[in-house]
């Protein structure tokens, strides 16, 4: 099976961990035992579609998602990146890694999505050409009521980044989560 290797970024509280556990999969694979209670919690929700309100901001973890994209079997592996690396030489090392990005802001801050220029800066330095994998999300599109970046600030920073996908998703009601990551394996397919 073919493994990916996903990264997603951004300001603290944004939804990322959020994101990634509300990812739906196909087969869930053998938890390692540090693993087992985000597993615990995936399943919980998974069975009862529970939404964990709170993940511990400062995790930074990995997990792995067999999921199935366009009838074939994809093993993901998607680091939960947290921002609390000790070292720029540290987040320069799993971008280098990292196939894919999976960039996010909330659609109820501003600041959050100008967080993404720099991130974004980083990972085509560090990768060293500028046609790398990469989706942008503005994540809470749940909270209409709270909403500072229009869809059409978040399309048009999308357009500058030489038409990279944008999709508004929300992990709490699980919209358009499935697509990011599904989108994200079209572009790496596609290299
Ligand atoms: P992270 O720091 O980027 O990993 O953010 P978290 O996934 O820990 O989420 C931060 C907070 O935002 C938590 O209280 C989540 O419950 C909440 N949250 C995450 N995604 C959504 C969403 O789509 N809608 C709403 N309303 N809240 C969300
Ligand atoms: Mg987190």
């Amino acid at each position: 099976m073919r493994e990916y290797k996903l990264v997603v970024l951004g300001s603290g509280g944004v939804g990322k961990s959020a994101l990634v556990c509300s990812l739906q999969v196909a087969v869930q694979p053998a938890p390692s035992p540090t693993h087992s209670l985000i597993f615990l919690l995936q399943t919980v929700q998974f069975v009862q579609s529970i939404f964990v309100e709170k993940y511990d901001p400062t995790i930074e973890d990995s997990y792995r998602k067999q999921v199935e994209v366009d009838g074939q079997q994809c093993m993901l592996e998607i680091l939960d990146t947290a921002g609390t690396e000790q070292f720029t030489a540290m987040r320069d090392l799993y971008m280098k890694n990292g196939q894919g990005f999976i960039l996010v802001f909330s659609i109820t801050s501003m600041v959050t999505m100008n967080d993404l220029y720099e991130l974004r800066e980083q990972i085509l330095r560090v990768k060293d050409t500028d046609n790398v994998p990469l989706v942008l999300v503005g994540n809470k599109c749940d909270l209409e009521d709270e909403r500072m970046v229009s869809r059409e600030q978040g399309m048009m920073l999308s357009q500058q980044w030489g038409g990279k996908p944008f999709y508004e998703t929300s992990a709490r009601q699980k919209i358009n989560v499935d697509e990011v990551f599904y989108d994200l394996v079209r572009q790496i397919n596609r290299q």
